[in-house]
């Protein structure tokens, strides 16, 4: 019943006409405990408030699937503002992106141009960029973009997913490139083809990835809810006295907010990314797909409590 429901939500996800309906209404349907605001401005109290309690974000204007260069365009300039923004508001914060929103689909050309123009202004300011994993089908593509950027820039990271088979041998490759990297399960539904169906394995294969990057001396950020993969963090960097400074716990804006704090409280560094912006239905899906106890959240949303 728990898989049919995440299929559901992540079928939901992708529909484009739900997609438009939900950009004109607005946040509804209780997506505000997940979605910062529908702009930055909006934003910017939540945001000031989590680095008051000493946990740095990294911002994400929602958006995806762009297929046109006007859009693509747009979304890059709603990027460089977003820079600037953390610059001018001393925001202790990073900017994460996907890269289908700069262009992906359209051409490596568009998509290069469109990149560079935001690392130039993130570099002006000393912002870390982190490209986001999209789904399985723009991996390999996103990847040998980061390499490219990587050459060129220091302040670029992106994200490996632990469901793939091939992120192994992903994170060994970068390695030349000692690149800042998020480690996450993976959030789409990908064939088994090409990912670990079952959880025990995601969870295995996370594991090895993050034991494998931080052993390998590169900065690691564990983006994760998951208890257990927060221990057996916790116990490799004892066990190999890796310093704090080399790691990061990552979570989403408004889930297992108490379970942020106590790591803070525990001497972690606590990042949350923190999405905002009114195409926030395929994100706000995605959510719920993982977790379908929170449709009961939705659902007081909008029948009332
Ligand atoms: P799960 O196995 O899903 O959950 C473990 C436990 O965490 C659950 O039992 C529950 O107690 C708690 N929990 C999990 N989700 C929720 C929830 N929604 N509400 C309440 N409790 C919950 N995926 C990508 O594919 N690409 C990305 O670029 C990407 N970036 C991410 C960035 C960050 C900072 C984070 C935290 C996740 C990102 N993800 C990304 C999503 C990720 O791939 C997973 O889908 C998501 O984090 C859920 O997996 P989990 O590791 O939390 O563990």
């Amino acid at each position: 019943m728990e898989q049919l429901m995440r299929d559901f939500f992540l079928f939901l996800a992708k529909n484009k006409t739900l997609t438009r309906l939900a950009k004109k209404y607005g946040l509804r349907f209780g997506a505000g405990r997940f979605v910062a605001g529908a702009t930055l401005e909006s934003s910017i109290a939540a945001i000031k408030k989590l680095n008051e309690k000493g946990m740095p974000v990294t911002i994400d204007h929602l958006g995806e699937f762009v297929d046109n260069e006007k859009e693509a365009a747009e979304m890059t300039d709603h990027c460089i503002q977003a820079i600037k923004a953390i610059a001018k508001e001393k925001l202790d914060s990073q900017l994460s992106l996907k890269m289908t929103s700069m262009g992906l689909d359209i051409s490596d050309e568009l998509v290069l141009r469109n990149m560079r123009k935001i690392m130039d202004e993130a570099t002006k300011h000393n912002v870390m960029i982190t490209i986001d994993m999209e789904d399985y089908s723009r991996c390999g593509k996103t990847l040998d973009i980061f390499k490219q950027l990587k050459k060129e820039y220091d302040n670029i990271s992106t994200v490996i997913q632990a469901y793939l088979y091939r992120s192994l041998e992903d994170v060994q490759a970068l390695n030349e490139y000692q690149p800042f990297l998020r480690l996450v399960k993976g959030a789409y539904k990908e064939p088994a083809k090409v990912a670990y169906p079952e959880k025990s394995d995601v969870d295995k294969n996370f594991e090895r990835l993050i034991e494998t990057h931080l052993l390998n001396g590169n900065y690691t950020a564990v983006a994760t809810h998951d208890d257990e993969i927060i221990r057996f963090t916790k116990e490799l960097v004892d066990k190999h006295s890796i310093p704090y400074d080399q790691f990061e716990f990552q979570m989403l804006y408004g889930i297992r907010v108490e379970r942020q704090e106590q790591l803070l409280q525990e001497g972690y560094k606590m990042r949350i990314y923190v999405p905002y912006g009114n195409d926030w239905y395929g994100y706000f899906m995605r959510r719920l797909a993982e977790r379908p106890a929170n449709v009961m959240f939705v659902l007081k949303g909008v029948f009332g409590k």
